[in-house]
């Protein structure tokens, strides 16, 4: 039933339409060509390019079947990360490769590819099916975006599918939740050869902190990064400013709020305990503590009909699914996040984020198998 061929030559297609983060605008009108002579019953694109920057707004397809099974969705990204301007597909065998100085874009348009697939698949054959609905994203490489400003209430389903992880056979049902820092030491700027003692180092301060602030793992559940740091002027200047940014990331909510809490004590202790030694700092060092909540937590419970559906589609077809917590924040902790349970899905596309990144057509089209198997409710006990 499945056209591999076309299948590999929609892939090609896709790959070859640029469309890096912000610059989704080819891709969505690509998008709205191929599945709109498949006669979806709703076609909409949201405002949210508003708030993303975009070219383009979230698209969402709707098609509605027959089938008596509740409707599902599925999402992938639009958007690609960079090196992705330029894209030439290489094919060796049954293996995708970008020509090398460019990332390939599998991630995520190996899922975008099943999807259309699929429904060339139900609408050729003419299967029943259950309602479904595609809903591809802006922005999700550079922190969610288009996911983070789409509503929720222009999605049918209660339940769906990120099409968007590595390797093959594995579904994500966990992933940590995560907290944006950013921290603004305040000093005070004076010369530093002439009246050191006016002044008031911010980045001593910073640095103070920082060495106290827990770092890297932090038990199994939780992790603290500070990526990057920024301040003063010049060397025979007391810096008045540093800015540092960081993160922290938890599958347990509490320890989120509990980490994140400890770091602000921590820098406000040292604010809390500086003393102007010589008597005579022309001011007070301060703080910012600016917390952005980024990602919520995903949690899904294996007993779940997101995941049991998605294991017996598996069942179905022969694939025996493993069922995986990770580390990473996509699209899917956002939807979570709007009570929509969503699971993640790898697609078969490997070495992402880098210009060695490759798919396997066999791998999208077993990803396709799937997708038939969940929508025409076969496998179904
Ligand atoms: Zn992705």
């Amino acid at each position: 039933m499945i056209d591999r061929k076309r299948l590999a030559t929609t892939f090609v297609e896709l790959c070859e339409t640029d469309s890096p983060s912000r610059h989704e605008g080819r891709m969505a009108a690509l998008l709205k060509n191929i599945l709109g002579p498949l006669a979806p019953d709703e076609v909409f694109e949201d405002d949210s390019a508003e708030q993303t920057g975009s070219e383009s707004g979230n698209l969402f397809f709707r098609f509605n079947g027959t089938l008596p099974e509740k409707p599902v969705f599925f999402n992938c990204h639009m958007d690609t990360v960079q090196p992705g301007v330029g894209v030439r597909v290489r094919r060796q065998g049954d293996l995708f490769t970008s020509a090398g100085d460019t990332i390939l874009g599998s991630d995520d348009k190996s899922g975008i590819a099943a999807l259309i697939e699929a429904m060339r698949v139900l609408r050729e054959q003419q299967l029943p099916f259950r309602t479904v609905e595609y809903v591809f994203t802006t922005c999700e490489e550079i922190g969610l975006l288009g996911a983070k400003a789409l509503d929720p209430a222009h999605i049918q389903a209660r339940f769906g599918y990120s099409l968007d992880s590595s390797g093959f056979g594995r579904v994500i049902i966990g992933a940590p939740a995560a907290n944006r820092l950013r921290i603004a030491v305040h000093g005070h700027a004076a010369h530093a050869g002439l009246h050191p003692e006016w002044g008031i180092n911010a980045m001593i301060l910073a640095a103070r902190a920082l060495a106290r602030v827990p770092d890297g793992r932090i038990d199994p559940e939780s992790t603290v990064n500070f990526g990057i740091i920024h301040g003063g002027i010049a060397s025979n200047i007391v810096p008045e400013k540093v800015v540092l940014e960081g993160e922290v990331r938890s599958h347990s909510e509490e320890k989120l709020t509990s980490l994140t809490k400890q770091i602000e004590e921590i820098f406000r202790g040292v604010i809390q305990d500086w003393q102007d030694a010589g008597g005579q700092a022309r001011g007070k060092p301060g703080l910012d503590f600016v917390v952005e909540p980024d990602f919520p937590l995903m949690h899904l419970d294996q007993k779940s009909a997101v995941i049991r559906e998605i294991q017996q589609a598996g069942e179905h077809i022969g694939l025996d699914l493993t069922l995986e917590v990770a580390g990473g924040g996509s699209d899917a902790n956002i939807f979570n996040g709007y009570g929509l349970e969503t699971a993640i899905v790898a697609t078969g596309m490997t070495n992402v984020h880098s210009t060695d990144e490759q798919v396997e057509l066999d791998d999208m089209v077993r990803l396709t198998e799937l997708i038939l198997a969940l929508l025409t409710g076969q496998g179904k006990d």
